[in-house]
């Protein structure tokens, strides 16, 4: 296996090369027909080749998001983060999105029958999720402020624990908390039937401690251990 990545990155180096002389326009007639259709953005005269350029640039630029941290911290379930990622993106399969594809016509929220199934709605405005939310926030020691958007205030009070670990618990706990509303929002639809947010909250509270537990490491400070054992209460 370790042979055949070996091979493959030799590859993309070989063609890094070749993109070089690309941008190079290397006197080589191929390089002329293809710069007869290509643009030269990756030209600059002043440098040669290197493995590591061309990988910058085949990577290319993208937008640095605000929530990786909350959706691809590595305590987190696996489950949790795909489904965090999704959310961020606003990509969940919520009635209202249904709705602009013409699948349905009714976009009540499935838990509050109050506002509209959307993942602004859901994620935290939902009267239901804020329950749940405001719940978890309060274990892992967030204050809550009446005033301001959950998630908000979660993002800014999460960053003030004193380690990183603490930290990363925490966008754990957010993760499983977005999770399971949106496993509650299902079992509305499919069962007919809202889950109580207490039994909610401690199947939250179960699964990030038990996160936390497999992670945890003899090195880990006193108080950080304890701070973990005590989210289970
Ligand atoms: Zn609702």
């Amino acid at each position: 296996m370790t042979s055949i990545r070996n091979c493959i990155a030799w590859n993309m180096v070989d063609m890094g090369k070749l993109v070089w002389q690309v941008a190079q326009k290397d006197d080589v007639l191929r390089i002329k027909w293809i710069h007869s259709y290509n643009s030269n953005s990756w030209r600059n005269d002043s440098k040669k080749y290197t493995a590591k350029e061309g990988y910058q640039w085949l990577k290319g630029q993208y937008e640095v998001v605000g929530w990786h941290h909350w959706a691809w911290n590595r305590f987190n379930v696996p489950k949790d983060a795909f489904m965090s990622w999704l959310i961020a993106l606003g990509k969940v399969r919520t009635t209202e999105r249904l709705k602009a594809a013409g699948v349905c016509n009714d976009v009540s929220c499935l838990l509050c029958d109050s506002g509209t199934d959307s993942c602004m709605h859901l994620f935290f405005r939902c009267h239901f999720s804020r329950i749940m939310c405001t719940n978890i926030m309060i274990r892992v020691q967030i204050r809550v402020r009446n005033d301001e958007y959950l998630y908000t205030t979660w993002k800014k009070r999460g960053r003030r624990h004193r380690s990183r670990k603490e930290q990363q618990i925490c966008c754990t706990a957010l993760a499983s908390t977005v999770y399971h509303i949106w496993i509650a929002r299902n079992h509305s639809l499919w069962e007919n039937a809202v889950i109580h947010p207490d039994t909610v909250v401690k199947c939250i509270k179960q699964e990030v401690v038990g996160r936390a537990i497999i992670k945890m490491k003899d090195s880990w400070p006193d108080d950080v251990k304890n701070w973990v054992t005590d989210l289970a209460g």
